[in-house]
C-alpha cells in the first residue's frame, strides 16, 4: 500500500516532469524530429522579427488554426518575399524563415518545405506593388459569404480596413472541381486577379486573403475581417437589412484606424495578447 509519503513524492515526480517538459518547449528542444534545429537563420531583419509575431498575432486571434500563413515582401529586394517553412503559424520561430523568388522557388531552403499555397503571395506582390503582406487564411467565420450571394460588407468603424468591398474568387470557375488549394502561379495569378485593387479577397469554399502596405495592416485587417464577419452574421439573423457603413465612412474610419496612432495602438495590443514584444 502507498504511503502518504510515496503519493507526495509521485505528484512531486509529475510536476517536476511537466515543469521540465515546460522549460524544454520554451527553449525550443522539443520539437518535431522533422524540425530543423541546425538551420542558419536569416539575417536578423525588424521585418523579419515583424513577420514571426504575425505569425503568433494570427494564431492568438484565430485567424489561423493549423493552417494558414503570412509572408513579407523583402525590405531589401522587391522581387523576393520571406515567409515560414510549412508549420503551424502558432509555432513559428525566426530560424523557420524562408526567403522566395516571387515563382515560390526557396533561395536557401536547407532541406525545409515550403507552404502548398505560397504560389498565392508571390502572384499577389507579382500584381501589386504596394502590397508588402500578404495572409492566407481558412477563418470559418467568413466562409458562408464565400458561399452565398451575401457581400461581406464592412459594418463598423474598427472593420473599415477590410475596405469597401470583398471580392470573391471562385477557383471552379476556370480550373474545375479542384482541392481548392492555389498550389500554382497560375491559380494564384487567377486569384490576384480578382482580388484586384481591394484589401481582402474570399476563396469560395476555403478561406481569405488579406493584403496590406505593411505587415502590421495586413494582420489588423485580417483580425477585423473574422471579427466582422461574425457580427454581419448576428446583424443579419436579426431578419433585418443591417445600415451598414457607407463609402465615404469606409473611407474616414480606415483612414483613422491605420493613421500611425491608430495602427501602433492595435499592433501593440495584439502583440502582447500573443506573449510577443511589441516590434
Ligand atoms: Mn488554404
Amino acid at each position: 500500500m502507498k504511503t502518504k509519503d510515496d503519493i507526495h513524492n509521485e505528484r512531486r515526480e509529475i510536476c517536476r516532469t511537466i515543469a521540465l517538459g515546460a522549460v524544454a518547449t520554451g527553449l525550443g528542444f522539443n520539437r518535431f524530429a522533422w524540425a530543423q534545429d541546425d538551420t542558419k537563420p536569416l539575417p536578423e531583419h525588424i521585418e523579419f522579427q515583424r513577420l514571426v509575431a504575425a505569425n503568433r498575432i494570427l494564431a492568438n486571434e484565430n485567424v489561423v488554426d493549423a493552417f494558414g500563413h503570412v509572408s513579407v515582401r523583402h525590405p531589401d529586394n522587391p522581387n523576393r518575399y520571406v515567409m515560414s517553412r510549412a508549420l503551424s503559424p502558432a509555432l513559428v520561430e525566426y530560424a523557420d524563415l524562408i526567403e522566395f523568388e516571387l515563382d515560390g522557388t526557396p533561395i536557401d531552403a536547407q532541406g525545409r518545405r515550403g507552404y502548398g499555397e505560397r504560389m498565392i503571395h508571390g502572384a499577389v506582390y507579382e500584381a501589386r506593388e504596394d502590397v508588402n503582406a500578404v495572409i492566407h487564411h481558412h477563418a470559418y467565420s467568413v466562409v458562408p459569404y464565400g458561399v452565398t450571394s451575401q457581400p461581406l460588407v464592412p459594418l463598423t468603424h474598427t472593420a473599415s480596413v477590410i475596405g469597401k468591398h470583398v471580392p470573391v474568387w471562385d477557383i471552379a470557375d476556370k480550373f474545375g472541381d479542384t482541392d481548392t488549394l492555389a498550389r500554382t502561379m497560375e491559380k494564384g495569378r487567377d486569384l490576384a486577379a480578382t482580388l484586384a485593387d481591394n484589401t481582402c479577397v474570399l476563396m469560395r469554399g476555403h478561406g481569405a486573403v488579406v493584403v496590406g502596405a505593411a505587415v502590421q495592416e495586413a494582420v489588423i485587417s485580417a483580425v477585423y475581417l473574422e471579427i466582422n464577419a461574425r457580427l454581419l452574421t448576428q446583424a443579419l439573423s436579426f431578419g433585418e437589412t443591417p445600415k451598414i457603413l457607407s463609402d465615404r465612412e469606409v473611407e474616414l474610419a480606415r483612414n483613422t484606424q491605420f493613421s500611425s496612432l491608430g495602427r501602433d495602438r492595435a499592433w501593440e495590443y495584439f502583440c502582447r495578447r500573443a506573449g510577443v514584444e511589441p516590434i
